[in-house]
C-alpha cells in the first residue's frame, strides 16, 4: 500500500472512529459483550446516576446499564439484575409490548424492620432499553392509615355524647309534665354538650399541632411562670378532692417555643395527675435543668401517688384515644386525647415526654425541652 493510501485511509478510520465515538457509547459490560450493545450516552448515564429516587436502565438482556445512587438499597436491585421475577416480568412485558407499566411490590428490609411499599414504574427507550422508577409509598401509605384509623376513631368517639344527647332528648320530651326529671335530664344535656365540646377541641388541637411548626413563631418561655398559670387553673379542683399540689421552682429554667401549647401540656399532665389520683393525694411538680451527653435541656415533672399504669399500658397512653379505663377517663371528661397532644407538643419543640409509673404506686410523666442558652437568644427575657 502506498503511503499516500495508507494515509487517506488513516484519515477515513480516524474520522469513522471519531464520528463513532461521539455518537455510541457503550457501557464497559456491553464493551465485553459478544451482543451488540445499546447505545447509552454518557449523558443519560449521568442523569439516571444522579435522580433522587431509585432508578435504573435496563438493557435488552435484563442487565442493568445504570442506576441511580439509591437504586442499590432500595432492594429492587440485586448486583446487575432485577431482585424480583414480578419486576422482570413487568419489564420484559414493557419490551416487548413497547408500553409503560405499573407494579407495587413489597420489598423486605430484612432488620426486624416492617417491609417496604415500592411503586415500580418502567418505560420502554427503545432498542431494547427499559427505564425503571422505584418510589417508595412506605411513609404514604402509613400516612394514609393513621388518617383513617383516626377518622374511624373520631366518628365512633363523637357518637357516643351525640347518641346520649338524643336519648336525653327524647327523655324530655317523655317527660315534659315533670319539672323535676325535666331539670335533671338538662342537666345531663349539658354535661355531654360540655364532653362533646371536650373533645371537639382536642380534635381541632390535635390537627393544628400536626399542621403547624411551633418553632416558626417562637418565644423565649420560663417554665416556673408558665407553672404559675397551669396551678392556678388546678388550685380549687385539687383543694376539693383534698389533693395537694406541692411544686419546685427552678429560676432560669428556660426553653424556646409556642407559650400556648407549652401550657397547654403541662395542663394536660396535671389535669392527669388530678384525676387518677384518690382524694388526699399529692401531686408534685418539679422543673430543673439537666446537662448530659446529648445537650443542654429543661425537665418538667409531674408526679402523683394515684392509680398508677400497668407496664404493658405504658406504651400505649400516648395513643391517640387510648384509655386504661374508659368509665373513669370518662367521669373526669377526658377524651383520651390529652397525652397524645402532649408528645406531639414535645416533639414540635425538639424534646420527649416520657413515663415512669408503677401500678397503684403512681406516676412521673417528665417534659424534656432543649433548654435556651442566654447566648443565643437575643430577644429578650422569659416571656
Ligand atoms: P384522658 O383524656 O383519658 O385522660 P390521656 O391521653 O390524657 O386521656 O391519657 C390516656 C390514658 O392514660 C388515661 O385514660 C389513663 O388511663 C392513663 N393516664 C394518664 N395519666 C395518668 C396518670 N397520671 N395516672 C394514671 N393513669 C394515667
Amino acid at each position: 500500500m502506498s503511503p499516500l493510501v495508507a494515509s487517506a485511509l488513516g484519515v477515513v478510520l480516524g474520522v469513522l472512529a471519531t464520528l463513532l465515538g461521539l455518537t455510541v457509547w457503550r457501557t464497559r459490560q456491553q464493551a465485553s459483550s459478544p451482543d451488540p450493545a445499546p447505545l447509552v450516552s454518557p449523558a443519560l448515564q449521568t442523569t439516571i446516576e444522579h435522580l433522587r429516587g431509585a432508578a435504573a436502565l435496563i438493557g435488552p438482556h435484563d442487565e442493568i446499564l445504570a442506576e441511580s445512587h439509591s437504586a442499590a438499597s432500595s432492594g429492587v436491585l440485586r448486583g446487575n439484575r432485577l431482585a424480583h421475577p414480578e419486576v422482570l416480568e413487568l419489564v420484559r412485558d414493557a419490551r416487548r409490548e413497547a408500553e409503560p407499566g405499573v407494579l407495587n411490590i413489597d420489598v423486605p428490609t430484612g432488620l426486624g424492620l416492617p417491609g417496604r411499599r415500592l411503586a415500580v414504574r418502567v418505560s420502554p427507550l427503545g432498542d431494547g432499553l427499559v427505564l425503571l422508577v422505584a418510589d417508595d409509598r412506605s411513609e404514604a401509605l402509613r400516612i394514609d392509615e393513621t388518617r383513617r384509623d383516626f377518622v374511624a376513631n373520631v366518628t365512633h368517639e363523637l357518637k357516643t355524647p351525640i347518641g346520649a344527647l338524643s336519648l336525653l332528648a327524647e327523655a324530655i320530651t317523655d317527660a315534659a309534665d315533670d319539672p323535676d326529671a325535666v331539670r335533671h335530664f338538662a342537666g345531663r344535656m349539658s354535661t355531654e354538650t360540655e364532653r362533646l365540646n371536650e373533645l371537639i377541641s382536642q380534635i381541632i388541637a390535635l390537627s393544628r399541632l400536626q399542621s403547624s411548626d411551633p418553632l416558626l413563631a417562637a418565644v423565649p418561655i420560663e417554665l416556673d411562670e408558665v407553672l404559675n398559670a397551669v396551678l392556678d387553673q388546678f388550685r380549687e379542683q385539687a383543694g376539693s378532692r383534698r389533693i395537694t399540689l406541692t411544686r419546685q421552682r427552678c429560676p432560669g429554667a428556660v426553653i424556646r417555643g409556642d407559650r400556648s401549647q407549652i401550657e397547654a401540656a403541662l395542663r394536660n399532665l396535671v389535669q392527669n395527675a388530678i384525676a387518677y389520683s384518690d382524694a388526699g393525694a399529692r401531686v408534685a411538680i418539679s422543673v430543673r435543668r439537666v446537662h448530659d451527653a446529648t445537650g443542654d435541656w429543661v425537665e418538667a415533672s409531674v408526679s402523683d401517688n394515684g392509680i398508677g399504669i400497668s407496664d404493658s399500658d405504658q406504651p400505649r397512653v400516648f395513643e391517640r384515644f387510648f384509655r386504661v379505663d374508659y368509665g373513669r377517663s370518662r367521669a373526669h371528661g377526658g377524651t383520651g386525647l390529652g397525652l397524645s397532644i402532649v408528645k406531639h407538643i414535645a416533639a414540635a419543640h425538639g424534646g420527649t415526654v416520657s413515663l415512669w409509673s408503677r401500678l397503684g404506686q403512681g406516676s412521673t410523666f417528665t417534659l424534656r425541652l432543649p433548654a435556651l442558652r442566654p447566648d443565643t437568644d437575643a430577644e429578650g427575657t422569659a416571656a
